[in-house]
């Protein structure tokens, strides 16, 4: 047939969104449009510190994509994408191959190491169902082990690589976890150390000082010990190698010091800065006017030519446009350019404490907590209505 194909790769905030917008726009027939995704639910990576510190449940941070979608608008293929290959306009995947006629890639982004030793091999990360599932075991593990082995006080330190918002809203969990381990495990809390390192002059750079300030203080009064303006060199299963080669020891490292486009991308010979793509203002791969990028894998920059950190927030409005944009391509309008239009940024530090920046104004404590949960409602309602709020989402 000569209806259009849409083939949408991965199913996180971009991708999503896409999905969602174009099964609203598009009429009967006028495109086939597949989603590709390695698992077949979504996860909320924002909710993904909880269930990774074990202060929440996995479950509550993944959703069925067959609950979200419009099965008889769009196919959902649940396969892993090994290959793009632009100039055949195809997609291999792990168990087969998808042409395309319109791509949009959104495959999230990867743990960034810097290069840095033994960080790839032996530490964890914050990015996905699996690798919280696992997070959440290792430390509980750490606990059981000490209980045999009373010497290794190491396995009851923690290092967080890393004090950006997924590091600082994971010791804010951590710190509230410990206190339930201990007592689960009848061990001393005063044993128990959590070190969030910091390479920059500052926790949370670029961010507003005053609200650092006291986020870093509502954390240190929860138990996580700062070493700001000291860089990870090294990560080894003993621990990790700071500043001029202090050695902390430690059996758990989760690293949290960044993320970069995925491989697949510059695999596929697009140009690309740290693994992203700079994409113009349709949101199309500069050259590739039939494919578009979005969320952690695009890279957009702001009036005054700084890059757009990577973020849900952007992810989302950028699925939104794309949507928009393949409509009108298919039905041969102008499309419209992308203008992000941010809403602000709230980070948690655990239970009841949060700090943020909305509508103009700062935020800490109980309000901005408050604040987390609306966005946090806001997001489900967006993409799964009123039944996935009561389902999914956390009143209290
Ligand atoms: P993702 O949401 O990462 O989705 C990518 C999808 O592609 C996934 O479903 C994945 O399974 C799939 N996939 C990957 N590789 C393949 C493959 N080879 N084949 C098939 N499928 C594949 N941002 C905010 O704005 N606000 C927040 O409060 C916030 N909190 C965060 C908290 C944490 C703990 C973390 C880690 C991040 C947070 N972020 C937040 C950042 C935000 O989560 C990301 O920017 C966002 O998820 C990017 O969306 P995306 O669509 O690019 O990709
Ligand atoms: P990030 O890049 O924002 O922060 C990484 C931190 O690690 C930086 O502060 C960096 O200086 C530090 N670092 C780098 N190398 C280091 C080293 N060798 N040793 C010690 N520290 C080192 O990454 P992130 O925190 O994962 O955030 C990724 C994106 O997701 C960002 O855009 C962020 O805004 C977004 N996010 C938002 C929220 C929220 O809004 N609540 C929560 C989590 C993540």
């Amino acid at each position: 047939s000569n209806i259009p194909k849409i083939v949408i790769l991965g199913a996180g905030y971009g991708g999503i969104l896409t999905a969602l917008r174009l099964q609203k726009e598009l009429n009967y027939n006028e495109a086939d449009v597949t989603l590709v995704n390695k698992h077949d639910y979504h996860y909320i990576t924002t909710h993904l510190h909880m269930p990774a510190a074990g202060t929440d449940n996995p479950e509550n941070a993944r959703v069925s994509i067959s609950k979200l979608i419009d099965e008889f608008k769009i196919d959902f293929v649940k396969s892993t994408v090994v290959q793009i290959r632009p100039q055949d306009k195809k997609v291999i995947l792990e168990d087969g191959t998808l042409s395309y006629d319109y791509l949009v890639i959104g495959l999230g982004g990867e743990p960034e190491t810097f290069g840095i030793p033994g960080l790839g091999e032996h530490a964890m990360n914050i990015r996905s169902i699996n690798s919280v599932r696992l997070i959440r075991e290792h430390i509980e593990y750490q606990f059981a082990r000490f209980k045999r082995e009373p010497h290794r006080t190491d396995y009851l330190t923690f290092v967080v690589g890393g004090a950006g918002f997924t590091g600082i809203e994971f010791v804010g969990e951590l710190s509230d976890r410990i206190p339930e381990l201990c007592k689960q495990f009848d061990v001393d809390p005063a044993l128990v150390k959590i070190y969030n390192i910091e390479a920059a002059p500052t926790a949370l750079p670029g961010f507003d000082p005053e609200l650092v300030e006291y986020g870093m203080d509502v954390l240190t009064k929860k138990g996580v010990t700062f070493r700001i303006g000291t860089a990870i060199k090294e990560c080894s299963p003993e621990g990790v190698v700071v500043g001029e080669g202090e050695e902390i020891k430690s059996a758990t490292v989760i690293w949290t010091g960044g993320i970069r486009g995925n491989r697949l991308i510059e695999e596929a010979g697009f140009e690309t800065m740290r693994g992203r793509v700079k994409v113009d203002e349709f949101l199309r791969s500069p050259g590739n006017e039939n494919i578009y990028i979005v969320g952690d894998n695009s890279l957009m920059f702001n009036p005054e030519g700084r890059p757009y950190p990577p973020t849900a927030q952007i992810a989302m409005q950028q699925g939104v446009v794309c949507a928009h944009n393949l409509v009108a391509s298919i039905r041969n309008q102008p499309p419209k350019g992308f203008t992000f239009s941010n809403k602000g940024t709230v980070a948690s530090l655990g239970k009841g404490e949060a700090i943020g920046i909305a509508f103009g104004k700062k935020y800490k404590g109980r309000v901005a907590a408050w604040l987390k949960k609306a966005i946090d409602l806001r997001y489900l309602f967006i993409i799964g209505g009123i039944s996935l709020v009561l389902r999914k989402g956390k009143f209290l």
